[in-house]
């Protein structure tokens, strides 16, 4: 195609709209968000959603807010126009969350749009249909009812581009969720297919949470409730030990609008720093409020980012409110490890090695016994030794050649499971263990139907599941390594991994995250009792086993303590 000798034409204005449309209606879910803010806005108690096939058949958002006169009607559905601001004034100081004027005109040039509105002085409603109808009376509630079918039934070019029902409805009820953690004094109501898929009161935040998030996330959180001026953060802040490996409960909210921010989700990972895993990810539902002034939302149509005036500030008082709320498990148990390194020095404080001293020889006289091992003292022994004793169920004693072994089990069993996943999956397959009872878990619709599209890379990984409800996924086989795990845990991780980088991001560049976070779900929990032959197996299979040396979020799984540390322990010879 050339464009040498064509002439500048002003756009006819459906085409402009239906440009425009490709910014901010890119899925049903994005119908859905605009439908809701514009309710929100109009001052709705209650929103009840109503959603068909994922959202492309059917959109529709009815609220008991405000509604619009008859001679609003056309006027809602032209380009520009809006009833939320009328200056740069206004703009700088906008509340509401709509002001651009072109959702519905733009959602109206992609699909088939239709209002039914009634406000509390009108005697009845009127309907306006989007194509190029007039207002004629009609029957409802003061109130609003938008209705949207059949997106993009004009643009097939970008129809195709749609996924499957599951996926749409997914996206829809991520969208239903962002706006209904932001207004908890809002009842809401979602519908899909004609099936109630969620219902909730106007409740306190913390009941908003619970109902939305699970139960397990208020409990697993701290509150976070810091002001400055007139910035105010609050919401709950997840526990690093409840942290996942998944950016996927994370809820940032700036004057109620759900956004994804840089200046924000750093100033969290500086607070966060120190206190999680290695790439483990936080949980949290955060509200900052700001004056407006201060934020610039009209920075993309979609309106999902944000930019701050003095970007410096925000951050610090963030990161600052955030690390005072987690402070009080900064001391406890998960951070321990990652303070103590290989060089550490070892306190002779601790008495119980010298007690337990009596009890370990004879333990390891009944271990090479029943191992029918050699004795290790007379012959070469293997380099990590051989089992003496178990640790208050976490630690494996053993002795070498050299002196003291002492075995972080948990760690070291991850790590062996992890490199046994990876030669299998070298291999070709996974080996799988069919499960004697299903283990079922709730799903999000997305989840259920990421398990039916990636069937064959689940497959792969040694993982058989299938849909037991419309939220509920049950696996039926498990990798034979992992069978007596937690496997439903374990499926929940995979199929976050997959969604995320799809399937053959997954299996290929993110291969190693993705069996290292299976590894986790498997290995020996701590406190499990080992008897010394199975402690011994376990020895044998570091041994064997690449990089045994540390586990597969960094931490060591043993120490060598010589007999020459001892003895400087206990002053001998000195
Ligand atoms: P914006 O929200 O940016 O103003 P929209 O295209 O989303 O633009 O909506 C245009 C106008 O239609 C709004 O300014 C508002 O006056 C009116 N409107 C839309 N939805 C509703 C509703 N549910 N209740 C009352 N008025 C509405
Ligand atoms: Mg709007």
């Amino acid at each position: 195609m050339s464009f040498r000798g064509s002439a500048i034409r002003v756009l006819p204005d459906l085409l402009i709209s239906q440009i425009a449309a490709g910014e901010v209606v890119e899925r049903p879910a994005s119908v859905l968000k605009e439908l809701l803010e514009n309710a929100l806005d109009a001052g709705a108690t209650e929103i009840q959603v109503t959603l068909d096939q994922g959202g492309a058949r059917r959109v529709q958002v009815d609220d008991d807010g405000a509604g619009l006169a008859k001679e609003d009607l056309p006027l809602a559905l032209a380009r520009h126009a809006t009833s939320k601001i009328r200056s740069l004034d206004d703009l700088q100081a906008v509340a509401t969350m709509g002001f651009r004027g072109e959702a519905l005109a733009s959602i109206a040039s992609v699909a088939r749009l239709s209002i039914a509105s009634r406000t509390k002085e009108s005697s009845h409603a009127w309907a306006i249909r989007a194509e190029g109808g007039t207002p004629e009376p009609a029957a409802r509630a003061s109130g609003t009812t938008v209705l949207v079918e059949d997106l993009y039934f004009n643009t097939p070019a970008r129809k195709k581009f749609l996924r499957t029902e599951q996926t749409e409805f997914g996206h829809c009820e991520e969208a239903f969720r962002r706006v209904a953690l932001a207004r908890p004094d809002v009842a809401f109501s979602l519908k899909h297919n004609g099936r109630v898929s969620a219902h909730m009161r106007a409740q306190t935040p913390a009941e908003r949470a619970t109902v939305l998030l699970g139960r397990e996330f208020p409990e697993a959180s701290l509150p976070v409730e810091a002001r400055a001026g007139t910035l105010r953060l609050a919401g709950l802040a997840g526990a690093p030990q409840a942290a996942r490996p998944r950016a996927d409960a994370q809820y940032f909210f700036v004057n109620g609008r759900f956004v994804r921010d840089r200046v924000l989700s750093h100033a969290v990972r500086e607070a966060y720093r120190d206190l999680l895993h290695g790439d483990r990810q936080p949980a949290y539902l955060l509200f900052l409020e700001i004056d407006p002034r201060g934020v610039d939302v009209n920075v993309h149509p979609a309106k999902i980012e944000v930019r701050f005036r003095d970007s410096g500030a925000i951050h610090q008082f963030v990161m600052h409110a955030l690390k005072r709320a987690l402070s009080p498990t900064a001391a406890e148990a998960p951070i321990a490890y990652a303070t103590v390194s290989r060089g550490a020095p070892i306190r002779p404080m601790q008495s119980g090695l010298g007690l337990a001293q009596p009890a370990a020889a004879y333990q390891q006289f009944m271990a090479t016994a029943v191992a029918g091992a050699p004795l290790p003292a007379t012959e070469a022994s293997p380099p990590l030794g051989y089992a003496l004793a178990q640790l208050h169920g976490v630690y494996i004693l053993a002795q070498n050649e050299a002196g003291l072994v002492l075995v972080d089990m948990h760690a070291a069993h991850e790590r062996i499971v992890y490199e046994a996943l990876k030669s299998n999956l070298d291999a070709g397959k996974v080996e799988r263990q069919q499960l004697l009872v299903p283990a079922a878990f709730r799903a999000e619709a997305l989840d259920v139907a990421a398990a039916e599209e990636h069937r064959d890379t689940l497959e792969r990984l040694g993982l058989e599941m299938s849909a037991a409800g419309p939220n509920e996924l049950a696996v039926r086989a498990a990798p034979a390594l992992l069978a007596n795990g937690d496997v439903a845990g374990l499926a929940r991780d995979v199929l976050r991994e997959i969604r995320e980088h799809g399937p053959g991001g997954a299996l290929s560049a993110h291969r190693d995250e993705l069996l290292a976070g299976m590894a986790c779900h498997a290995a020996v929990r701590a406190n499990r009792l080992l008897t010394v032959p199975e402690m011994n197996a376990l020895l044998r299979e570091m041994e064997a086993t690449e990089r045994a040396g540390s586990c597969n979020h960094g931490r060591p799984t043993w120490y060598q303590l010589t007999m020459a540390d001892l003895d400087r322990l206990f002053l001998r010879g000195q």
